[in-house]
């Protein structure tokens, strides 16, 4: 029997063969949630010009000095400057421009009264008269309430750099420099298989002996939230010419990546291993972990390729330690597992293998503290939707005693 390799030796071995995928060029609109492939610099100012950034009156600074609601400052109106409009000429001093949030500040002005600080009354709304005069209830000072053109980003300044996921503030800035197309890397294209004489799809019934294949749904789902497009091919039966044919198809496809489950463990499902050896080089790997211990991996017709166990919880968590982390590395995704230290509630049992225990985070008194989710069976995949979190008990210990701080990697954001 081959010895247990460690899961940080596997995983330094998986991903030092993975290879992150080439760029392609997107629509802005296609391009949210994706990775930029190149460092994206402003071509131009943000804000292109000063602006408003109040309703109010252009002004110069100076004419406000000393004003109050007791000792107003008297101005003349000379120009009405809407959001969209260029204005021509100079403010003088002594004048005053009703300006807009987000219109161009005109020439000479230095500062903008807000129109609550004036005598002016605009509750009537655009239908409010250009008044002749407008009196200043304050002082303001030298470029109070004006936006400086450049004072987002500066022509020549790093918006983005080459690696970054494109959200919804970086689309929105991409769009502002007038980004219409990026170069993101490519998303890998992820097959997944399943395979058993056992497993019907959610719309067959459900007849004595079968069960549904669950893992087909749960890794399309990982591999979406992974960045990856999911290829869901129908099940194969436990023969080899159907078990074959599902490969070949599979293949057809021209996949990124391969991700089967079941048929790795000893027993009955050789069939499975008899086709992985067939058409690619692939290793069998007994891993220290539980679940997972048995795992496929290797290559076939040069695509990466994981046969991950059947159980599902054993499939989630293979996934989760040594899939998603090769997966964003083919994807370009920067990529760091989230992980909290957390108090067990009660004591937790393990095999000496490194275990991953579903648990129940919750807040107290300043401490974090990690419940089972109760049955930790690798088929029981209802402890997968209660888990927050898989507490990581570290191998050659059989037991972790109510108190024990362990590491827990995070399936989801706790709503505390
Ligand atoms: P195997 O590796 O084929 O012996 O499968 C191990 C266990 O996982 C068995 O209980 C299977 O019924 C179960 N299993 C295998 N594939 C799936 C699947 N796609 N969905 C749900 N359970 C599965
Ligand atoms: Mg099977």
């Amino acid at each position: 029997m081959q010895p247990l390799l460690n899961v940080d030796t596997a995983l330094a071995d998986i991903l030092a063969d993975m290879k992150t995928l080439p760029a392609e060029t997107v629509s802005l609109p296609e391009a949210h949630n994706r990775v930029i492939a190149e460092d994206i610099v402003s071509p131009i100012d943000l804000p292109p010009f000063d602006n408003s950034a109040m309703d109010g009156y252009a002004i110069h600074f100076e004419d406000s000095v000393d004003a109050d609601r007791a000792n107003p400052a008297n101005l003349s109106v000379a120009m009405d400057i809407l959001a969209g409009s260029a204005p021509e000429g100079r403010l003088e001093l002594g004048q005053a421009a009703r300006i807009m949030t987000g219109a161009p500040i005109p020439a000479g002005a230095t500062a903008v009264i807000p129109v609550e600080d004036t005598d002016d009354d605009w509750s009537k709304g655009e239908d409010s008269p250009l008044p002749a005069e407008v009196r200043l209830y304050r002082s303001l000072s030298c470029g109070e309430n004006i936006r400086r053109a450049g004072e987002n980003i500066e022509a020549g300044a790093t918006v983005m750099a080459a690696g970054a996921v494109i959200g919804p503030a970086e689309i929105g800035m991409l769009a502002g420099i007038g980004c219409p197309r990026v170069e993101v890397i490519r998303q890998p294209k992820v097959v997944i298989l399943s395979s058993g004489d056992e497993l019907v799809d959610i719309y067959d019934e459900l007849t004595p002996g079968k069960i549904r294949d669950t893992n087909g749904y749960t890794l399309a789902g990982l591999v979406r939230g992974a960045g990856g497009i999911p290829i869901r091919l129908p099940i194969a039966k436990d023969t080899l010419e159907s078990i074959r044919a599902l490969y070949r198809r599979a293949l057809e496809i021209n996949p990124d990546l391969l991700i089967s489950s079941a048929g790795v463990s000893v027993g009955a499902a050789d069939l499975v291993k008899t086709v992985m050896n067939e058409l690619g080089d692939i290793d069998f790997w007994r891993i220290n972990m539980r679940p997972g211990k048995p795992l496929a991996y290797g290559t076939i017709q040069g695509v990466p390729f994981f046969g991950l166990p059947g159980n599902p919880v054993s499939t989630m968590v293979t996934f989760e330690v040594l899939v998603k982390p090769a997966l964003a590395k083919i994807a370009g995704r920067p990529f760091k597992q989230q992980t909290v230290k957390a108090i067990t509630a009660g004591p937790m049992k393990s095999d000496g293998r490194r275990s991953y225990n579903r648990v129940i985070l919750s807040q107290e008194h300043g401490r974090i503290m990690a419940r089972t989710t109760g049955i930790q069976s690798s088929g029981a995949l209802m402890s997968m939707v209660k888990a927050d979190g898989l507490a990581i008990i570290p191998e050659g210990i059989t037991e972790a005693p109510a108190g024990s701080e362990l590491n827990v990697i995070l399936l989801r954001k706790p709503d505390w």
